[in-house]
């Protein structure tokens, strides 16, 4: 790609690891260093008083302060607020993020001098709320967000970028399929993709927000503190402070067994003692159904493709869990193929939102798109309405999951009575046909309905999902060119001016506070 002038990144978002990228001045993505000179910043936020640290020193404070410390933020993003109250106070799981971002955003100043456009990853799987919660992060970072894309999908731009598909002649190569296997800190996510041409399409996506390496490491520490409790009678996991310090231990054991056949815990707490040997089958076996969960997902969202093991060109590997060695083992046997690493785990998500990020500059400039994006969504849409013979609430799905975006669909709603001036659409993200299993993303509001309409006037109300996986809505009244406002009162989201109050708050902190 030829380099805009202005600068852009793109940023891989991780619930344990942050990844800044930019294409050089060659035009080719790379990641950058932090103030610390690393390449992967630990998604952690220590709030030491008014300091407020990210990174690793935040990481290293977990093993000694850990009730200041807000770790996997990621996981409660579209919460109202973090599951850990820190300090007293309960943050937005966002607001957390945003911290995190500000520090990604002046560190990769000092590098490329300031700038404030950026594209943010998020997984595939995420919904609508967690979406806008990942934007409204940036927000309050001090960015202006360009875009939000998918994380497989930018792990394969990565990929096809690595491959020569973006170049002038790689357009002519015949359509490849990718499986991206994304198995992070603490979500799973896997995408089926087809790369036609300069064109990505995702064919079928799913995943598991709440499972990743943190599970993994969770099992080590339950071995590990049994071994403590047979020996000692006290269970280190009711101490916050103690849980953390185990939990360090143990994750560095996971990386050991990734590379080794047995990896040893020590583990200190109140001047006593313990050490645990595991061995690499004892950790297999204790995480089988984790794996197998994966796997499931796996296969069920290659059906979902409508493809078949043999039709898959590549399984693209992402995420530091893959080097979990049972990980391939697991991929080589259903695919009959040996998973592709050639992309940095850690970094081909960056790298991918970077690629996004310069080539939306280069639109702007008017320089022709090298390479598209097509997306689904990875939530079924729907309204609720009532059941009239149940009563029960009903999840009426509009646009079904796996759906190609953007997309409109619409729906006629009835007015009640005569010269009624309001509705009220209760919106769902899911595929249970019972509203209350569903994530509720707020209510669509229609407002300033005509005056004198009779009852049963039909009101049309347009879903409209972006390419982004966010939803806008818009409201027609049939025989009528009266403008009607709609909202979409969101769960859980902050207000505008929570948000810039925030904004001013995170981004206008002095650098030294961040380490
Ligand atoms: P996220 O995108 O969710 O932040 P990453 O892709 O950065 O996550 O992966 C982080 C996870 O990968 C952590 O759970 C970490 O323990 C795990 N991990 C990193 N390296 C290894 C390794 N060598 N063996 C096993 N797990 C690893
Ligand atoms: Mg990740």
């Amino acid at each position: 790609m030829t380099p805009s002038s202005i600068s852009a990144v793109g940023i891989d978002l991780g619930t344990t690891f942050s990844v800044v990228a930019k294409i050089d001045d060659r035009g080719i993505p790379v990641t950058l260093v932090n103030a610390e000179g690393d390449h992967l910043t630990p998604s952690v936020v220590l709030f030491d008083g008014e300091e407020v640290v990210v990174g690793k020193e935040a990481l290293k404070a977990l093993a000694t302060e850990a009730d200041k410390v807000a770790e996997c933020s990621k996981r409660d993003v579209g919460c109202r607020v973090f599951h850990k109250v820190i300090g007293g106070k309960q943050y937005p799981p966002d607001v957390i993020e945003a911290f995190i971002l500000n520090k990604l955003r002046r560190d990769a100043g000092r590098v490329i001098g300031p700038f404030t456009k950026v594209v943010i990853t998020v997984p595939a799987y995420f919904d609508e709320v967690r979406r806008k919660a990942t934007q409204d992060a940036g927000y309050m970072a001090g960015f202006e967000v360009l875009d939000i894309i998918n994380e497989p999908t930018a792990a394969a731009v990565a990929f096809g970028y690595q491959e020569g598909f973006l170049n002038a002649g790689g357009s002519t190569q015949k359509p490849q399929h990718l499986l991206v296997y994304d198995l992070g800190g603490g979500t799973f996510d896997v995408t089926v993709m087809e790369i036609r041409g300069t064109e990505f399409i995702a064919l079928a996506t799913d995943g598991d927000v709440r499972l990743g390496g943190y599970d993994w490491d969770q099992r080590l520490v339950d071995i590990a503190a049994e071994a403590f409790f047979r020996q000692h009678r006290i269970d280190p996991r009711n101490d916050p402070v103690a849980a953390g310090k185990l939990w360090h231990e143990c994750e560095d054991a996971k990386r050991t067994l990734s590379a080794r056949n047995k990896a040893t815990v020590t583990f200190d707490y109140r001047g006593l003692s313990a050490r645990s040997e595991i061995g690499r089958e004892q950790f297999e076996e204790a995480t089988r159904d984790l794996l197998d969960r994966t796997r499931f997902t796996t296969v069920q969202t290659l059906s979902a493709a409508g493809l078949d093991w043999p039709d898959l060109d590549h399984v693209l590997l992402v995420g530091g869990s893959t080097r979990m060695p049972m990980v391939r083992a697991m991929l080589r046997q259903l695919s009959g193929k040996e998973p592709n690493a050639a992309v940095a785990a850690d970094e081909a998500v960056a790298m991918g939102a970077a690629l996004r990020a310069e080539l939306i500059l280069a639109e702007a400039e008017g320089k022709p798109a090298v390479f598209q994006i097509k997306n689904v969504n990875s939530h079924s849409l729907g309204v609720v309405g009532t059941d009239p013979q149940t009563r029960r609430r009903r999840n009426g799905i509009l646009i079904p999951r796996n759906t190609r975006i953007p997309v409109t669909a619409r729906r006629t709603f009835r007015t009640q009575k005569d010269d009624q001036r309001s509705i009220l659409v209760p919106i769902v993200e899911g595929e249970s046909p019972s509203a209350d299993d569903c994530q509720p993303i707020g209510k669509c509001s229609v407002r300033h309905l005509p005056t004198e309409l009779p009852a049963g006037s039909p009101v049309d109300v347009l879903f409209h999902y972006e390419p982004t996986g966010r939803l806008k809505v818009r409201v027609i009244v049939p025989g009528t060119d009266r403008q009607v406002t709609t909202e979409i009162h969101r769960e859980n989201s902050l207000s505008k001016e929570h948000l810039d109050g925030w904004r001013q708050f995170i981004s206008g902190q002095e650098p030294t506070e961040y380490r």
